[in-house]
C-alpha cells in the first residue's frame, strides 16, 4: 500500500519541493556563474546637482546566463544571501570596480569614486569584508579615496554596534560609506547620528511620487533637513522626470541618480560619458 496524505497536503509537498529544487538550480547555476565569469558590472552615473557634473557612479552587479539569459540582481542577490555565495559576489565586484577605475584614471578620465553595494552578511563577517577591500586596491593601486560602500540602513540597524565599528574600520581605510534605501529601515536619529558615514541615499520608492504625494514630499523634505543636520550629503534614487530633479533641487538635494540622467551602463558605457564630460 502507498503511503499517502490528502491530496492537498501532496500539493503542497509538491510545490514545496518544486521552489526549493528551483532554488537549489539558481544557487547552483550561480556558484558556476561566479567560477565561470559570467558576472559583470554596470556603472551608473550620480550627478551633482548644482554644478551637474558626474561626481561618482554605483556599480551595479549584472548576471548573464548561458541558459537563463540577464538574470536582475532582484531576484539572484537573495539566493546569493542565503546561500552565502554573496561573499564571492562581493569579492569579485570590490575587485573589478577597483580595477575598472583605476584604469579609466590611468587612461586620463575624470577621477570619481565607485560604490560598490555590499550585504549584511559582509557587515556580520567584516574580516573577510576589510581584507577584500584592501587586496582590491593594493592589487589594482587604486587610492582607497575612489572606492566606496553602500550598505543598506535595514542591514546597518540589525546590529548597529557592529555596523559602526566596521563603517569606522573602513574609513580607517580611506574607505567611505553611504546608507543606501534610506526611509525604509526605521532609523533611529540618535543611531543614526553615531555613523560615521558621509552620504543618505534616499529610497526610490519615495522619489517615485515626490511631485505629486505631499506624504512623500515631507518624508523627502525631511530626510534632506535631517542629513543637511547631520552634514551628509544626500542623493535621490530612482530620479525619472525633469520634474523629479526640480523638486529636489528646490529642496536641497545634493546628488541625483536616476534614469533621467542614466540607467545603469556597462563599463564602455560609463567610459563613454566621461570622455564626453557629459553633464546635467
Ligand atoms: P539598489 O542598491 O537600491 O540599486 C538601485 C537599483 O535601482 C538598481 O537596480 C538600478 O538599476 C535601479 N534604478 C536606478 N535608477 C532608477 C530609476 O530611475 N528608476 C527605476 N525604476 N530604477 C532605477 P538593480 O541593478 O536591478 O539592482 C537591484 C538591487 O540589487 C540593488 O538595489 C541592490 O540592493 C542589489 N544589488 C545590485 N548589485 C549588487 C551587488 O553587487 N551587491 C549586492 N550586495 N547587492 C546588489
Ligand atoms: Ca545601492
Ligand atoms: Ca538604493
Ligand atoms: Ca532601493
Amino acid at each position: 500500500a502507498k503511503a499517502q496524505g490528502p491530496a492537498s497536503l501532496q500539493l503542497f509537498t509538491k510545490e514545496i519541493s518544486a521552489r526549493a529544487a528551483k532554488t537549489l538550480s539558481l544557487q547552483t547555476r550561480l556558484r558556476r556563474a561566479i567560477e565561470h565569469g559570467e558576472l559583470t558590472a554596470h556603472y551608473q552615473p550620480q550627478v551633482d546637482l548644482l554644478g551637474g557634473d558626474i561626481v561618482g557612479m554605483e556599480a551595479l552587479v549584472r548576471w548573464n546566463s548561458p541558459d537563463l539569459g540577464m538574470v536582475s540582481p532582484a531576484d539572484f542577490i537573495p539566493v546569493a544571501e542565503e546561500s552565502g555565495l554573496i561573499d564571492g559576489i562581493c569579492e569579485f565586484m570590490l575587485w573589478e570596480c577597483t580595477r575598472q577605475n583605476k584604469q579609466w584614471q590611468d587612461e586620463g578620465l575624470p577621477a570619481i569614486p565607485v560604490a560598490v553595494n555590499v550585504s549584511g552578511r559582509q557587515f556580520q563577517y567584516a574580516r573577510r569584508l576589510l581584507s577584500a577591500c584592501e587586496r582590491a586596491l593594493v592589487d589594482n593601486r587604486l587610492d582607497s579615496r575612489w572606492l566606496e560602500v553602500e550598505l543598506t540602513e535595514s542591514s546597518a540597524m540589525r546590529d548597529a554596534d557592529n555596523a559602526i565599528a566596521v563603517v569606522n574600520q573602513l574609513k580607517d581605510m580611506g574607505i567611505a560609506c553611504s546608507i543606501d534605501d534610506f526611509g525604509t529601515g526605521y532609523s533611529s536619529l540618535s543611531v543614526l547620528k553615531r555613523f560615521p558615514i558621509s552620504k543618505l541615499k534616499i529610497d526610490r520608492s519615495f522619489v517615485l511620487d515626490v511631485t505629486t504625494d505631499p506624504n512623500d514630499a515631507a518624508i523627502v523634505d525631511a530626510i534632506i533637513a535631517m542629513a543637511k543636520a547631520l552634514r551628509l550629503k544626500v542623493v535621490a534614487e530612482g530620479v525619472e522626470h525633469q520634474e523629479h530633479l526640480d523638486f529636489l533641487r528646490n529642496l536641497g538635494c545634493d546628488q541625483m541618480q536616476g534614469y533621467f540622467f542614466s540607467r545603469p551602463l556597462p563599463a564602455d558605457g560609463l567610459r563613454a560619458l566621461l570622455a564626453e564630460g557629459r553633464r546635467l
